[in-house]
C-alpha cells in the first residue's frame, strides 16, 4: 500500500470510528479543498456526521456555489449556519461595515460575531466535531493532532487530514472527481471571507491571503481560539 493509500485508509477509518463512537457529531465545512475531502469521504459513506458550514454573510458568490454542486454530486443539503442579525446590525451601524481593517480588536469582533457564535450554536449538544485543519498550513496550526480534547467546547475535535500534504488534498479531489470551489484554480489556496481573503503569488505561504494585514502568529478566526489564545487542545489519540 503507498503512503497516499495508507493516509486515505487511515483517514477514512477516523471517520467510521467517529460515527460508530462519538454521534451525535458534526462536520465543519468552510467548503475549501480540504474540507470537501472529508465532505466526500463522510457522504459517499453515508456516515451520520452532519456537515455544516457558516454562512458568515460575507462569502464569495464562487464559495456559496459549492453548496450547489455538493447538492447536485450527493443529493446533500449542508445546514447553514448564520450570524445573529441584530448582532451584525449593531457592529454595522457602530464601526463600519469593513471595520476589521482597522485593527486586530475590529477584526476579532467581526469573527466573533459572524464566525464563533454561530459555531457555538452549531456545536451545541454534540460530542465531537471534525475539521479539515491540516499541520502544514500555518504557523498556528504546527501542533495539531488527529484527535484532540476541545476543553471549550466540552467535546472531542478531531482533525482527520492533520497529516495530509497540500499534494496529497488535490490527489484524493483528482481521483475520486470531488467538486471544489473554482478560486483554488485562481491563486486562492486557504478561503475565507471575500473582504478577508486574496489570491497569493508562486511562493507565498498558503495562509498569505487570509488576513493578509497582519502578523501570522494572529491569523486564526477564533474558531480554534479562546480568549485571544490559540487553543493546545490535550492530545488523547
Ligand atoms: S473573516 Fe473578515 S468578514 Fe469574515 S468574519 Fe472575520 S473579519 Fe468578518
Amino acid at each position: 500500500m503507498s503512503d497516499y493509500d495508507k493516509l486515505v485508509a487511515d483517514t477514512q477509518a477516523t471517520l467510521d470510528r467517529i460515527a460508530r463512537d462519538f454521534t451525535p457529531a458534526v462536520f465543519a465545512s468552510s467548503l475549501a479543498a480540504e474540507d470537501m475531502v472529508l465532505t466526500d469521504m463522510i457522504l459517499r459513506a453515508k456516515l451520520p456526521i452532519r456537515v455544516f458550514t457558516l454562512e458568515t454573510g460575507r462569502l464569495h458568490k464562487e464559495t456559496l456555489g459549492v453548496l450547489n454542486r455538493i447538492r447536485e454530486t450527493y443529493d446533500y443539503e449542508i445546514a447553514l449556519y448564520k450570524p445573529e442579525q441584530a448582532a451584525v446590525d449593531a457592529y454595522v451601524k457602530q464601526n463600519g461595515l469593513n471595520a476589521f481593517y482597522d485593527s486586530i480588536d475590529m477584526r476579532k469582533e467581526c469573527c466573533r460575531i459572524r464566525k464563533v457564535e454561530p459555531l457555538n450554536r452549531a456545536l451545541a449538544g454534540n460530542r465531537a466535531w471534525v475539521t479539515g485543519q491540516r499541520r502544514a498550513q500555518s504557523a498556528t496550526r504546527v501542533a495539531l493532532d488527529v484527535q484532540e480534547n476541545d476543553e471549550a467546547h466540552g467535546m472531542t475535535k478531531f482533525n482527520p487530514l492533520a497529516d495530509w500534504s497540500e499534494q496529497d488534498v488535490w490527489a484524493y479531489i483528482r481521483a475520486n472527481n470531488v467538486p471544489y470551489n473554482p478560486l483554488h484554480d485562481k491563486g486562492y489556496p486557504s478561503i475565507g471571507c471575500e473582504p478577508c481573503t486574496r489570491a497569493i503569488q508562486p511562493g507565498e505561504d498558503v495562509r498569505a491571503g487570509r488576513w493578509w494585514w497582519e502578523n501570522p502568529e494572529t491569523k486564526e478566526c477564533g474558531l480554534h481560539v479562546v480568549d485571544g489564545k490559540l487553543v493546545r487542545s490535550k492530545s488523547i489519540a
